[in-house]
């Protein structure tokens, strides 16, 4: 008998954790196992790579085909705004929930502080961490980025100015997402406006690219016991050390305020919108939760996203095509979140008192740049950054470079978040447009 995709996925999940731990036992002792372990890690970095790429090489092709699939399908402007307004209140509402229940938590369970004073230790772990060579270059592209759009006005305007590409080509081919849905939004429009027998053989042909595109992104999943296999051992190898244990507080403060949000909230959220069963979404979603979980990135899950939400939730494509693109890249619950804690936690464990007008400085920062970071590992950072410049911090800089250390599983929870938030508010849009959904 075979199993079923999502099954297989945690079972790889499972047992590339306990290869990753015992090679971390065996790579510790020079000696023909530790040149096997590096081996078999160097291996595993190549395939997982691979199928990371596998996934993210059909974006591009499979966001434009879908989205104007999609539209076209949707007859008309006029139901387009309807979709566009509640959409884009759906996700800022839910980040902004997100990004609450992180700032209740880390005032509550103030991860940074013992005693009411800055955690010294945590501090000086932070101190001396040695930034590896991958570290220093990530962190040297953030802070390119980011100096680039620090105030607020600047985070707006500048989202508005990526949503415009002068170049779609260069936008495609340069990942700028956004650019690449609103050019594929406009062209799909004025199809729309269009007498049908001009623009059919048009429409056609991309609603044919859209089907190629979903028997390849089932082609690429068949792969994901193997590629999800290759991704988590070289993870499970590297991680850990002490920084993990004196960073436990604030570890347990993220995930909880993570599964507050994913099992809680948002289920309230659904039940209550879309008058559904919760745990029926949770089954129909389990394999896009499972790959973002594993590959950490929102974008490469997109495909799997759009086929869980049309084929187990049965919502239409019409409606699919349009949220879901646009949530995986301007939609990041668990991303908000994770911003707003781990500047408040690094104020903390720098004795840096952060007032309340302040820390709200912090929420609309968080909900703002949130939208702009893109969906691939350790993304946020940039957003942190942004806002640690603006509060002024003293040491933020060591401290998020520490941070960026021990992030994998922190990012891999946060990406199942994302995915999460998106294919909710397909859900909620989709039963709002009158489709069944689930079993209603
Ligand atoms: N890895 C996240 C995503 O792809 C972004 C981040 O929070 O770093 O959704």
């Amino acid at each position: 008998m075979k199993l079923k995709a999502h099954w297989q996925i945690l079972l790889s999940l499972i047992l590339a954790t306990l290869m990753g731990l015992l090679f971390r036992s065996l790579g510790k002792e020079p000696g023909l196992a530790a040149d096997f372990v590096n081996g078999v890690i160097a291996t595993c970095e190549v395939v997982g790579t691979l199928f990371l790429n596998l996934l993210k090489m059909i974006i591009v092709p499979l966001v434009v085909s879908s989205v104007i699939a999609g539209i076209t399908s949707l007859h008309g402007v006029k139901g387009f705004g309807r979709l566009l307004s509640k959409t884009a209140g759906f996700y800022a509402l839910t980040s902004l929930l997100a990004i609450c229940i992180g700032l209740a938590l880390v005032n509550l369970i103030q991860p940074g502080l013992v005693d009411g004073a800055p955690n010294e230790d945590i501090r000086a772990a932070f101190e001396s961490h040695e930034p590896t060579a991958a570290e220093q270059k990530k962190v040297a592209e953030a802070q390119v980025t980011g100096t680039e759009q620090q105030g607020l006005f600047d985070q707006l305007s500048g989202f508005f100015i990526r949503m415009i590409p002068t170049n779609v080509v260069s936008a495609a081919s340069g990942g700028q997402m956004l650019g690449l849905i609103f050019f594929s939004l406009l062209f799909a429009i004025t199809m729309t406006q269009l007498p049908l027998p001009k623009v059919s053989p048009l429409r056609d042909l991309f609603v044919a690219l859209n089907e190629v595109m979903i028997k390849l992104t089932q082609g690429i999943m068949s792969l994901a016991p193997i590629g999800v296999y290759a991704l988590i051992v070289p993870v499970v190898y590297a991680t850990g050390g002490g920084l993990f244990l004196s960073l436990g507080k604030y570890f347990f403060t993220v995930l909880l305020a993570l599964g507050l949000h994913m099992f809680v909230i948002m289920p309230i959220v659904i039940r209550v919108l879309a008058g559904v069963n919760p745990l029926d979404h949770f089954r129909a979603m389990r394999t896009a939760l499972l790959t973002a979980f594993s590959t950490a990135s929102s974008s490469a899950t997109l495909p799997v996203t759009m086929r869980c939400v049309q084929e187990n939730a049965g919502v239409s494509k019409g409606t699919a095509s349009f949220t879901l693109p646009l949530g995986a890249t301007v939609n990041m619950d668990g991303t908000a979140l994770y911003e707003c804690v781990a500047v408040i936690f690094v104020a903390q464990v720098m004795g840096f008192e952060l007032s309340m007008a302040a820390q709200i400085m912090v929420v609309i920062s968080a909900l703002l740049t949130s939208v702009g970071v893109a969906g691939i590992p350790s993304a946020s950072l940039v957003a942190i950054m942004i806002i640690l410049t603006s509060t002024n911090i003293p040491g933020a800089e060591t401290a998020i470079i520490a941070l960026l250390a021990v992030d994998r599983l922190l990012d891999m929870s946060r990406t199942a978040v994302n995915v999460w938030g998106d294919s909710c508010c397909a859900l909620v849009i989709a039963k709002s447009e009158g489709e069944k959904v689930l079993q209603n």
